[in-house]
């Protein structure tokens, strides 16, 4: 009796083939995604003039089914094993995404509208890692799941989004949040070093405004962008 089935897989990522524009920043807590988030929408509305029905921002977990479930455990402080809670945030994501009512993917098909994510793929690699899970299998089991058009990874060092997360939280937090933060900045590391192309790696120890403006110099490059295309 054999103990061990072999079985290699292979992962190929497609990047958002709909004229939609598709734009995700990852990062650790406290390292300015939802700031960046802001300020990219204030580009967007400014520069471009959208209105609030041509852009979509998502915060994970979502607000769908799968999403609400999560919300649910997290807010009971439900004992949950970590493995089942990570393909939780992937099944909300996927119906985020494919949600025949509401989904990104739908979304996506008209020209012009604009997704901004907070957190996308390598969050669950990275998040995962907190508890020692498999992150190329978390990795590869979102293979099906379409790549952004551009996927930010704010980089700042744990011990400093500690000390600004403090100072949102007025300085309630504990030292076990540094050891779980240091964790995820490694699984982030990890996928970066493993999937280079995935995550375009950003300085976020700098003001919010120098960020900005070099995510902006990325997106400006899309043909995507309102006036490269024909409304
Ligand atoms: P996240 O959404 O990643 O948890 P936030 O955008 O809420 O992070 O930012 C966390 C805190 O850090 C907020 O108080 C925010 O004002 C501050 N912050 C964000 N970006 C920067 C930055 N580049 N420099 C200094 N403080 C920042």
């Amino acid at each position: 009796m054999t103990e061990r089935i072999n079985h290699t897989f292979t992962a190929e990522y497609k990047i958002n083939p709909y004229p939609g524009l598709f734009i995700v920043i990852e990062g650790l807590d406290g390292s300015g995604n939802s700031t960046q988030i802001e300020c990219l929408r204030n580009y967007f509305t400014e520069r471009f003039k959208y209105q609030k029905g041509g852009i979509q921002v998502i915060k994970e977990p979502t607000y769908g089914p799968a999403g609400a479930s999560i919300n649910w455990v997290l807010r009971r402080g439900l004992t949950i094993d970590d493995q089942t809670l990570q393909l939780m945030f992937i099944a909300d994501r996927s119906d985020d995404l494919l949600n025949e009512r509401t989904g990104i993917v739908k979304f996506l098909k008209t020209q012009g509208n604009v997704v901004l994510g907070d957190r996308y793929i390598a969050s669950t690699p990275a998040f995962g890692n907190i508890a020692g899970l498999d992150k190329d299998w978390l990795l590869f089991i979102q293979s099906k799941f379409i790549l952004p058009d551009y996927t930010f990874f704010l980089d700042v060092k744990p011990h400093i989004c500690m000390e600004r997360i403090n100072k949102r939280n007025n300085g309630i937090d504990r030292f076990e949040k540094l050891e779980h933060l240091e964790k995820a900045y490694q699984g982030y590391g990890y996928i970066m070093r493993k999937i280079p192309d995935l995550m375009i790696g950003i300085d976020g120890e700098r003001p919010i405004s120098d960020i900005t403006k070099d995510l902006i110099s990325y997106i400006e490059k899309s043909p995507k962008l309102p006036g490269k295309l024909h409304f």
